[in-house]
């Protein structure tokens, strides 16, 4: 079983490490390529990921 981390606003695995301001990373944040950024994260395995797809692909 594999874990991933998942955007807790788009719910798509684009999070990484956010930088801060002078250039250092910030290992308690983290961002997404949909603009959120926190220390916030949703940690999921992937079997529930693609579960989470093939209901998203239904509407
Ligand atoms: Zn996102």
């Amino acid at each position: 079983m594999v874990r991933i981390r998942i955007c807790p606003r788009c719910k798509e695995p684009n999070l990484r490490n956010a930088v801060n301001v002078s250039g250092w990373l910030a290992p308690d944040l983290y961002e997404c390529s949909c603009g959120y950024i926190g220390r916030f994260f949703v940690e999921i395995d992937t079997e529930d990921y693609k579960l989470d797809e093939e209901e998203l692909s239904k509407e």
